[in-house]
């Protein structure tokens, strides 16, 4: 009741907005991260760490609008050097612009497993054509996935294979022959993708293994350190592409994402979020030389060439805003800062959940941040009775969430879905502190 309050209270410009929205946007909600209990909150102004709602609340913004904005929101390098290019091009021409070529190169330098990189328009637009350049290149069609992975919302890639079934939201308007050639392995169960492998081995064979490297749900089941090398040389043995989507990890978990951090090189990654630094358009397909050159299009192709597009991709807007941001995330190391007021964050959580002594889990990844208020850390999924139980609790703990993500709202934070955080350069020592008290409110 006292959260509710809070949101009659001080909240009528958003709760207004959120009716007028009703009107004309279905659930007054375009966005997945906006489904917010008991109405999104309209917000006026985002700059570094805070973010004010059109009625002058101000918050400390952990959700830096679902990861691409690691240097904080609306950072100032990069705004500059969008407002320079604007003045001179306008967001778009059709044709090659110089800043297209400077990030490609940037990524490439950056990225061990990219030799040369083809924007797309977002990551979930980019994952569907790093599959079908993964198709094209192997002639072969199966594609595994990890259960729970998240891969965007393109119609092969659903949320979990049995979805369909459910009638659930993520399912519903997708036939079951859209998924017939995915499949879907258990998180840290080698044996399981070993014995898909194999069986897809006498069946034409599989195309790619497609993982999330830090675990399914940007680690939210994070996977064991020597996870990604022994699907490496699986992948190997089996002739399967590996591809890691590194939307989330790209550039946050380090420059050269989580390939440089667990040292294994993919044949294709898939780049989103703070590869344009939270500008619109946010999507690449990076990889091996050999592999990205099935997609070379255009007058005089002929056969075995992929087919990618977008009438926007690859705009000179996007490609400026990443090439600047991620220069300014490499001058500043923002990368390890960022992680460090995320250990930070992590201990104070620690610390707090200890002292009261509350069911709940914290655990992070650097700047990447799990809440879970079920006090159960989806490590080990390999039971199925435990996945049967997991499953039990599972509508149980998305309420909770919610309620949760409210109360966190109510207190000044705003968080993704009440039990994740990205953490930005803009968390200094202070900031990190009073969420700190914010959270033990
Ligand atoms: N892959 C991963 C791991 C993601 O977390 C997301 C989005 O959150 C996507 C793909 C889809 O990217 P987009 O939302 O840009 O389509």
């Amino acid at each position: 009741a006292k959260v509710m309050d809070y949101f009659e209270q001080r909240c009528q410009g958003s709760k207004r907005m959120a009716e007028q929205a009703r009107q004309v946007i279905p659930g007054g909600v375009q966005h997945n991260l906006a489904f917010n209990l008991p109405f999104p909150l309209a917000i006026a102004e985002a700059n570094g760490a805070h973010m004010t709602d059109v009625d002058g609340n101000r918050y400390i913004d952990f959700l830096q609008a679902g990861g691409p904005t690691l240097l904080g929101s609306n950072h100032p390098a990069v705004r500059s050097k969008v407002l320079e290019l604007l003045e001179h091009c306008g967001p778009t021409t059709g044709l090659l612009h110089e800043y297209e070529v400077k990030l490609a190169e940037l990524v490439c330098e950056l990225m061990p497993g990219v030799d040369m990189l083809r924007m797309a328009g977002s990551g979930t637009e980019a994952v569907m054509g790093a599959i079908r350049l993964a198709r094209a290149y192997t002639g072969r069609r199966r594609v595994i996935k990890i259960g729970g992975g998240y891969h965007g919302w393109s119609d092969s890639m659903v949320y979990g294979m049995r979805l369909p079934k459910t009638g659930r939201m993520e399912a519903v308007g997708i036939p079951r022959g859209a998924t017939a050639n995915t499949q879907e392995s258990l998180p840290n169960d080698l044996e399981a993708i070993r014995r898909r492998l194999r069986w897809n081995r006498l069946r034409g064979g599989t195309a790619a293994v497609i993982v999330e490297p830090f675990g399914p749900e940007s680690g939210t089941r994070p996977v064991t350190h020597d996870f990604n090398a022994q699907l490496r040389k699986l992948c190997d043995e089996f002739g399967a592409l590996l591809i890691f989507d590194e939307v989330v990890t790209g550039f946050r978990a380090g420059l050269g994402g989580a390939q440089a951090y667990f040292g294994v090189k993919p044949d294709l990654t898939v780049l989103g979020k703070c590869l344009t630094g939270g500008y619109p358009m946010a999507g690449a397909i990076g990889g091996r030389r050999d592999i990205m050159m099935m997609l070379v299009g255009g007058i005089g192709t002929t056969a075995k060439r992929a087919f990618v597009g977008g009438t926007l991709t690859a705009n000179p807007l996007s490609c400026a805003a990443g090439y600047y941001a991620l220069k300014e995330i490499q001058r500043t190391d923002a990368a390890v800062k960022a992680g460090q007021a995320g250990d930070r964050l992590r201990r104070g959580l620690d610390q707090i959940i200890e002292r009261l002594g509350l069911p709940y889990v914290a655990y992070n990844m650097g700047s990447i941040v799990h809440l879970q208020t079920s006090g159960v850390m989806l490590l080990d999924t390999s039971s199925l009775l435990k996945l049967a139980r997991l499953k039990n609790e599972a509508k149980q703990r998305k309420h909770m969430m919610e309620e949760m993500g409210a109360a966190y709202t109510a207190h000044g934070i705003i968080t993704l879905a009440g039990s994740r955080i990205y953490t930005s350069l803009a968390d200094t020592d202070e900031i990190v502190d009073e969420a700190l008290n914010r959270f033990e409110d």
